[in-house]
């Protein structure tokens, strides 16, 4: 019997077990695509929002402040990359500043660090913003992070700590019995089943479907709402130097320009409630709108220099705010369901909230005496020539550059095969190392990455997948002999 089962390794999954893994517990996370932050946490804007904006009284509020002042440490202990950048919320008019002034009080309320400042004086400080911002409220401890880093460092710590992480296992079945739930998962047509005292669905657009596996009689369902982004080449000067937001709508925080920590600029996004959940396709006309929006808050957009463009579902849920709790009619079931932004911002709080009050408070788990730390990725960008030399002279793989883009070696590559979470997959080195992230999009380095990740993990070029199970890169050989 296992004591808790998490269904899906988003960063909210990744939050419960990091935080659940500090216990003396046995906790195993189930997840159907092939690697961690595939869903929602692969694509979204990478912000740690001050918790300025969502409605007094919701758990989005609570969650968010709290997530927020719990982000410098919690990176600072994963040797995850963040950043406090700071924000502007900027208005073009005189309504626009009423609503600043009603954001305003309510940081306030929240203790919240917040500044007013008129339109020059923020444009001395980003030059960049439009001509047409009046007024804007400057909210410091705003930062950026690498969603699929902080998912990924989360699972990874879990993981040395105990916690199993089983991939490619969608659960296609929850039985309730009177101590415990049976759970059916389903792995390339092969069947699996497991017994756990605790169920907990952090499974993003999906919270609904999966509860619907337990209980037929729903209070809330899960509508996809997309949001579609351009990416900014990194190797121009960062066209802001923090998230630059224009005044919230009723269906979010607008179109914005956002600062990566990788120096990339996003644009973006876009709100458009969809029905399928698998649908992460941008369209030109999505696209159009959201350079016409940009250009109210920013000037200068250099359009020319985009390299990408991707799309995120974020999991609206019909109840207007975040379903985290015990189902009373379903003991011990419990329901992280209906994430969508700040979710990003609010998972270490929600993670440490239901690891601590809700599971700790009510079984005899105690806090393990051997706790290890993650040990720190490489990453050799950012070093100093001497420090990279270092590491090139105690082997000449940290010399061999792959992504010539991103500046990654083979080594970096290596390591994060060869890590807790591993990658297995064209995507998820990507997602770790970086290679493929840069101007040519993998042109050059993915034959090479493929290369490595078959060497390395002992299988043919062949079986080398892009991402999911279903995407293989290599269908064939060129240039063989007829009937070889
Ligand atoms: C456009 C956009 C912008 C955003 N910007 C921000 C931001 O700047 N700051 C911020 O704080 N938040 C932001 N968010 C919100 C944030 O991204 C989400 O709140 C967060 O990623 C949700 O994480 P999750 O783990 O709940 O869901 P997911 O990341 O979707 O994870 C759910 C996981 O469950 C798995 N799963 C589903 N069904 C099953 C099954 N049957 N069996 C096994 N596994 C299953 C999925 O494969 C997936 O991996 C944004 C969201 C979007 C879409």
């Amino acid at each position: 019997m296992i004591d808790i089962t998490i269904i899906g390794a988003g960063v909210m999954g990744a939050a419960v077990a990091y935080y659940l893994s500090r216990y003396n517990c046995q906790v195993v996370v189930l997840e159907k695509e092939n690697d961690v932050a595939e869903g929602t946490s692969i694509a979204n804007s990478g912000i740690v929002h001050s918790g300025h904006d969502p409605k007094p009284g919701t758990l989005k509020a609570k969650f968010n402040v709290e997530g927020n002042r719990m982000y410098p440490d919690l990176c600072a202990h994963l040797h995850v990359l963040f950043k406090q950048t700071g924000a502007f919320v900027v208005a073009v008019n005189e309504e626009e500043k009423q609503i600043l002034q009603v954001l305003k009080e309510q940081a306030l309320d929240r203790q919240i660090p917040c500044q007013e400042m008129d339109g020059e004086a923020a444009r001395q400080i980003e030059p960049n913003l439009s001509d047409d911002v009046i007024w804007a409220l400057s909210l410091p401890t705003t930062g950026v992070v690498d969603p699929w880093e902080i998912t990924l460092g989360m699972m990874e710590e879990a993981v040395l700590n105990g916690c199993e992480l089983r991939l490619n296992e969608k659960v296609v079945a929850i039985t309730e019995r009177p101590d415990f739930y049976e759970v059916t998962s389903e792995n390339n047509g092969q069947i699996s089943k497991l017994q756990t005292r605790y169920l907990i669905n952090c499974t993003g657009v999906y919270g609904d479907d999966v509860y619907r596996l337990l209980e037929p009689e729903l209070d809330f369902f899960i509508t996809p709402r997309k949001g579609q982004y351009f990416v900014l080449d990194n190797t121009i000067a960062p066209l802001v130097g923090r998230p630059i937001y224009p005044v919230p709508s009723t269906v979010g925080k607008g179109i914005l320009a956002i600062p990566s920590i990788h120096e990339n600029v996003l644009l973006g996004p876009d709100s458009e409630e969809i029905k399928d959940k698998e649908n992460v396709d941008t369209d030109r006309a999505r696209l159009a709108f959201i350079r016409q929006a940009l250009t109210k808050t920013v000037k200068n957009i250099p359009f020319d220099k985009i390299i990408r463009s991707f799309a995120g579902l974020r999991p609206t849920p019909s109840t207007g705010d975040f379903i985290i709790r015990e189902e009373e009619k379903h003991p011990r079931f419990i329901q992280v369901s209906g994430i969508e932004s700040p979710g990003l911002t609010a998972a270490p709080a929600i993670g440490k909230y239901i690891a601590d009050e809700i599971i700790a408070a009510a079984t005899k788990y105690g806090l393990k005496t051997n706790y290890q730390n993650r040990r720190k990725p490489l990453r050799l960008a950012g070093l100093s020539i001497d420090e990279k030399n270092k590491y090139v002279q105690a082997d000449a793989r940290f010399g061999r550059i792959i992504c010539r883009c991103e500046s990654v070696s083979e080594g970096e590559i290596i390591d994060c095969i060869h890590r807790p979470v591993g990658a297995r997959t064209v995507k998820a080195v990507k997602k770790r190392a970086r290679p493929g992230a840069g101007r040519c999009q993998g042109g050059f380095c993915e034959p090479r990455v493929v290369e490595i990740l078959a060497r390395e993990l002992g299988i043919s070029p062949m079986e080398v997948m892009f991402d999911s199970q279903r995407s293989p890169i290599f269908v064939g050989e060129t240039k063989q002999a007829k009937g070889e």
